[in-house]
């Protein structure tokens, strides 16, 4: 039986990994060890029939995950709405749910190199990594999970960023007298739009997303700067000032993320196959990454184990249903701003009201 590489330890990885553990495979897991950040991210209700069949339900504990009430917003007009969608959510610690996968993934006993992988070349009947302290490693196949940075992407994966969406954020600690509920709070301004939703242990996240270049100036710097974008909010600053955040996120500096749109036009290459956001990473809008990377991961591999028995089928059907997947999620995508008709003359809106009259009749929103 072949070696089969995962490279990564985030979400898509260590599906992957677990995946292949329950093939009966003894994979090698490569990645350096870094901090995970909880940025209070919301998984959505398709991820739960996915960890269950890792036979990783247990995941969603109280330490990891909270169930989600549902999801509000201030989208399309003034007034706060009850989104259809949200239910059956979880508002995630990212941090605790991969550490919990990691440490069952570590007793199944699979071979682990905390290391960076520099390279990828293809053999001719597997792949050869390179990694950081200069070792070279043989597989049968890699899945390449290595998130945004997409290790594996040369110009033949047609990988392109189609927006400059950033976020700028903080996970702010609740006050011990408060009691918010557990529900996602999205309001959009001419600036992009806002985000709040609860974590485990008390925290709440507050995120603005928007465009790299229209950051005003001091907004990824300064608390005070990047909090008083929310001053005119219908919802967001009324929400802050109830349960008394309004000025401690006004404290320390947001901190950045990149969370732009990348698509792509091939996930697999030779026995390369890419997963989760190395494959394509989502607007965080559509809050699907998280079971897009779970799903992904686990086909990868599924799809690997019959590749290199000399069947391509499997990875062909999964790169097929990937790219569709995008392609729907993108018009997914486009709707959910289209419905915003606010902000005509703000360039956010601008570079995003492309598919208004193409979806007259689509009611979506946040
Ligand atoms: C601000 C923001 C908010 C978001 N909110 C949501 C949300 O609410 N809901 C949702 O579903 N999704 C959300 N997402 C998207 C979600 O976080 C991602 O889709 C998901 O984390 C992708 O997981 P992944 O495993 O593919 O990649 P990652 O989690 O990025 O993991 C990549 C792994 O690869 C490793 N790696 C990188 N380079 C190498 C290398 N050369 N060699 C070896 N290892 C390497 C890294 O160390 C890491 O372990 C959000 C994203 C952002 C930016």
């Amino acid at each position: 039986m072949g070696r089969i590489a995962v490279i990564g330890a985030g979400v898509a990885a260590l599906a992957a990994a677990r995946s292949l553990v329950l093939a009966g495979r003894r994979p090698l897991l490569i990645a350096p060890d870094r901090e995970v950040i909880s940025r209070g991210e919301t998984l959505s209700p398709a991820a739960a029939a996915l960890l269950a069949r890792l036979q990783w339900a247990d995941l969603l504990d109280a330490e990891s995950a909270l169930p989600s009430e549902g999801r509000f917003s201030v989208w399309g007009d003034g007034t706060l709405r009850r989104a259809a969608q949200g239910e059956g959510a979880w508002h995630l610690d990212r941090a605790s749910f991969e550490r919990q996968m990691r440490t069952k993934l570590n007793s199944d006993a699979i071979e682990c190199h905390p290391i960076i992988v520099t390279m990828l070349v293809h053999h001719c009947d597997g792949v050869v990594l390179e990694l950081g302290d200069g070792r070279v490693v043989f597989a049968d196949a890699a899945i390449d999970c290595s998130g945004r940075a997409a290790l594996s992407s040369g110009t033949a994966a047609g990988r392109r960023r189609t927006d400059r969406l950033v976020a700028v954020w903080r996970v702010l600690d609740l006050p011990d007298d408060t009691e918010p509920a557990a529900a996602t709070l999205i309001e959009a301004v001419a600036l992009g739009w806002w985000y709040m939703a609860p974590l485990p242990g008390h925290r709440m996240m507050l995120g603005l997303f928007t465009d790299t270049d229209l950051l005003p100036p001091g907004a990824a710097q300064n608390g005070a700067t990047w909090t008083s974008l929310a001053a005119s909010t219908v919802a967001i600053a009324p929400r802050l000032r109830s349960l008394g955040l309004d000025t401690t996120a006004a404290g320390a500096p947001p901190q950045v993320a990149p969370a732009a749109t990348v698509t792509a036009s091939r996930l697999i290459e030779g026995r390369i196959l890419r997963a989760g956001d190395a494959a394509a990473a989502l607007d965080p809008l559509g809050a699907n990454g998280l079971a897009t990377a779970l799903w992904s991961g686990m086909a990868a591999a599924e799809a690997t184990l019959t590749l290199t028995d000399g069947d391509p089928e499997r990875a062909d059907a999964y790169e097929r249903d990937y790219l569709q997947g995008i392609a729907q999620h993108l018009v997914t995508q486009q709707a959910m701003y289209a419905a915003e008709p606010r902000f005509a003359d703000a360039p956010f809106w601008q570079r995003r009201r492309t598919v208004a009259s193409s979806h007259p009749n689509q009611e979506i929103s946040p």
